[in-house]
């Protein structure tokens, strides 16, 4: 069912190109079209199909869509708003698909015309792929998509954009800009900072080791790699945007982590054996919830179709 005459997706990365999939497997708009920095991205779009027209600027793109989409990186954002914004049409509604909010907030709504909907969102979906080869149309199904509403936003148009994403296959909910950026910290963020440390520290020792952490990298040391492939742009945006809430969680993280320690030289089992109990019950929360699967790939392959 089409929700948009004309989608524009500003960015043509993995977010970017699952969403244009998305929207062509459901039938969700009428035409996408799309902005990317690069001549070889916005070959590449063409190329694959992924969008009806392609522009060398972000002001073209977005002339005469009903829903602009901000694909960029975090630290991109400031820029394009005040780019796009004297072309957008009335009525229109800009979202973004940042994993930080306030900051994203802070950039973009200063340069939004009273005639546009700015409603900020960001889909808890992802892979460590970037560009526009990575994505997929099922990226979404059963993943959030958190929506953070501003005030003053009308209420027809915030329900329209829920209705789309929805149809998309995510779970829609709304939540407040602050919450959504310390829950962030502790569900994406944090873990992420640390998955870069411990390669890290197995890059250094592997200087030691001769290769071996690599050879034998079991699968604890295999996740971790995984997330730390993730695109260097994007996530050095996050941190220095979501600076407040990463630094107290960092915090919380380091004192657990001193705790640990020193039951491990105490030689405390008990204490190691309740604290890993209590960690495992979250996990099997975890797929109870449906947000991921005990396969052994952890349910992280796209579906064979998509590969
Ligand atoms: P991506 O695959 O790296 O794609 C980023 C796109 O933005 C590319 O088309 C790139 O153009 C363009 N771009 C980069 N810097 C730019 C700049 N300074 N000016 C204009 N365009 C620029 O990134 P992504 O993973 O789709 O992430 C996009 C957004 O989604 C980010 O804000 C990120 O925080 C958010 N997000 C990501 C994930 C995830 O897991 N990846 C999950 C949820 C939300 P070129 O290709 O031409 O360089």
């Amino acid at each position: 069912m089409k929700h948009y005459d004309r989608v524009a997706l500003i960015g043509l990365g993995l977010i970017a190109s699952s969403m244009a999939h998305a929207i062509r497997a459901g039938g969700l708009a009428g035409e996408i079209w799309g902005h990317a920095r690069s001549a070889e991205t916005r070959a590449t779009a063409l190329e694959i199909g992924l969008v009806d027209r392609v522009f060398e600027t972000a002001a073209e793109a977005v002339a005469g869509a009903d829903l602009v989409v901000l694909c960029v990186p975090v630290g991109a954002m400031a820029a394009i708003a005040a780019e796009i914004a004297p072309h957008l049409a009335p009525g229109a509604t800009v979202t973004d698909v940042g994993s930080v909010k306030q900051a994203v907030i802070e950039a973009v709504a200063p340069h939004m015309p009273a005639h546009v909907q700015f409603i900020p969102s960001h889909p808890l979906a992802g892979t460590e792929h970037s560009g526009p080869r990575s994505g997929f149309a099922t990226l979404f199904v059963n993943r959030w998509w958190l929506v953070t509403p501003l005030e003053g936003n009308d209420p027809a148009a915030v329900a329209r954009l829920k209705g789309f994403l929805a149809a998309m296959g995510a779970n829609v909910e709304e939540m407040e800009v602050t919450r959504h950026d310390l829950v962030l910290a502790v569900v994406s963020h944090t873990p992420h900072l640390i998955a870069y440390t411990m390669v890290g520290v197995a890059d250094h020792l592997r200087r030691v080791t001769h290769d071996e952490v690599i050879k034998y990298s079991a699968s604890g040391f295999r996740d971790f790699t995984r997330i730390a492939a993730s695109d260097p742009t994007m996530w050095r945006d996050v941190f220095l945007t979501n600076k407040e809430a990463t630094l107290d969680i960092l915090g919380r993280f380091t004192e657990e982590l001193f705790m640990l320690q020193r039951a491990i030289r105490m030689g405390d089992g008990e204490m190691l054996f309740d604290y890993f109990t209590r960690t495992r019950a979250i996990r099997r929360g975890i797929i109870e919830a449906g947000q991921d699967t005990a396969a052994p790939d952890f349910g992280r392959s796209p579906p064979a179709e998509t590969k």
